[in-house]
């Protein structure tokens, strides 16, 4: 490793202080579109490697207006009244898709966002280089190197997210609306097998339904495989807006903590995270390589013309290709 140039060195020097702006600028660095900003922000994060770790990492996913922002901020306030520090990051892969943020658009977190002892960072934006995930894994590791010792992944549930914070937190919630509509989708698509605790929202409406659609979410849990072992999925009502359950939740996340660690399951969970991260940084270093190599540009396009006109077989071109 080269040594920190100077300024790198005082950003080191600013994040292990817990100073904000030092943590800021690493992650600003982290995400730049730069090669040479990049590379300084590996330095930074390399440095503050031996410091990081030392976090409950929570991921929370839910659609659009279940009240995930309502939700941080009132947990938020309530962990920062017990003496933690609580980072925000969010994951918001729509911006590639609508150009717009779901996520980052209107002010969030608004108490929150005021206090020392938290931290909150909208989305990396999607399309620059490496996945925005990639980017709020490393953001997360700088974090803890800032001293948070809660740090919060939110994501909405689009295309890969939910799978991709599961894949880097300790433990995944999975926030809901009562309405059987909302859980169904859920469901269907596979992530109510993700999430280690299942949170329905806005119970203060209709306590009645919101009562059926836990016992519904109960028995659907009953059939599914549990995300993780030694785990009974909890599911959890609550009302944001009026602080009802917030700290019952707290609890339930706490209790997991510790059954988890008993089992050593979280250190076991981070360490297969650890590895299936460096799995998919191979592949899309192979893929990059593969797209930057002069002889595939050069061949690429006569290669792809020929395939789809028949006269060369897919295996025999993809052959030629791997070959430079
Ligand atoms: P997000 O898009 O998931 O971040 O959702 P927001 O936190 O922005 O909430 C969406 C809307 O739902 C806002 O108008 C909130 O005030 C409202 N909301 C959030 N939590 C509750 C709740 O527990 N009860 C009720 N009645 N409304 C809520």
């Amino acid at each position: 490793t080269t040594a920190l140039g100077e300024q790198d060195a005082a950003l080191v020097k600013g994040v292990l202080a817990h100073e904000r702006r030092a943590l800021a600028k690493t992650i600003t660095l982290l995400e730049s579109t730069r090669a040479d900003h990049r590379e300084r922000g590996r330095q930074v994060l390399e440095a503050l490697l031996p410091h990081s770790g030392k976090s409950i990492r929570i991921g929370i996913s839910g659609v659009p207006g279940v009240g995930k922002s309502t939700f941080i901020e009132a947990l938020g306030m309530l962990l920062i009244g017990r003496g933690h520090r609580v980072a925000v990051l969010a994951i918001d892969p729509s911006s590639s898709i609508s150009g717009g943020s779901i996520l980052g658009d209107k002010t969030r977190m608004e108490q929150l966002s005021m206090r020392d002892e938290a931290f909150i960072r909208p989305s990396p934006s999607a399309g620059s280089l490496g996945g925005v995930a990639d980017k709020t894994r490393e953001a997360m590791l700088a974090c803890e190197a800032a001293g948070f010792d809660i740090v919060i992944v939110e994501t909405v549930g689009v295309g890969q997210s939910e799978t991709e914070v599961a894949g880097m937190t300790d433990v995944f919630v999975l926030l809901q609306l009562p309405n059987a509509g909302d859980d169904l989708q859920a469901i269907k698509k596979g992530i109510v097998e993700l999430a280690d605790v299942v949170v329905f929202n806005k119970a203060d409406i209709d306590l009645r339904a919101t009562e059926m659609a836990v016992a519904q979410m109960q028995s659907a849990l009953a059939l599914l495989h549990p995300a993780t072992q030694h785990w009974k999925v909890p599911v959890l009502k609550i009302s944001a807006t009026r602080g009802d359950g917030i700290d019952l939740f707290w609890q339930t996340i706490d209790g997991y903590r510790q059954s988890m660690e008993s089992h050593g399951a979280i250190a076991a969970r981070r360490r297969q995270q650890a590895l299936a991260w460096m799995w998919h940084l191979i592949e899309s270093g192979l893929h990059q390589r593969f797209n930057d190599n002069p002889g595939v540009k050069h061949a690429l396009p006569a290669l792809a013309q020929a395939v789809q006109a028949g006269t060369i077989t897919p295996s025999a071109a993809a052959r030629q290709l791997l070959n430079y």
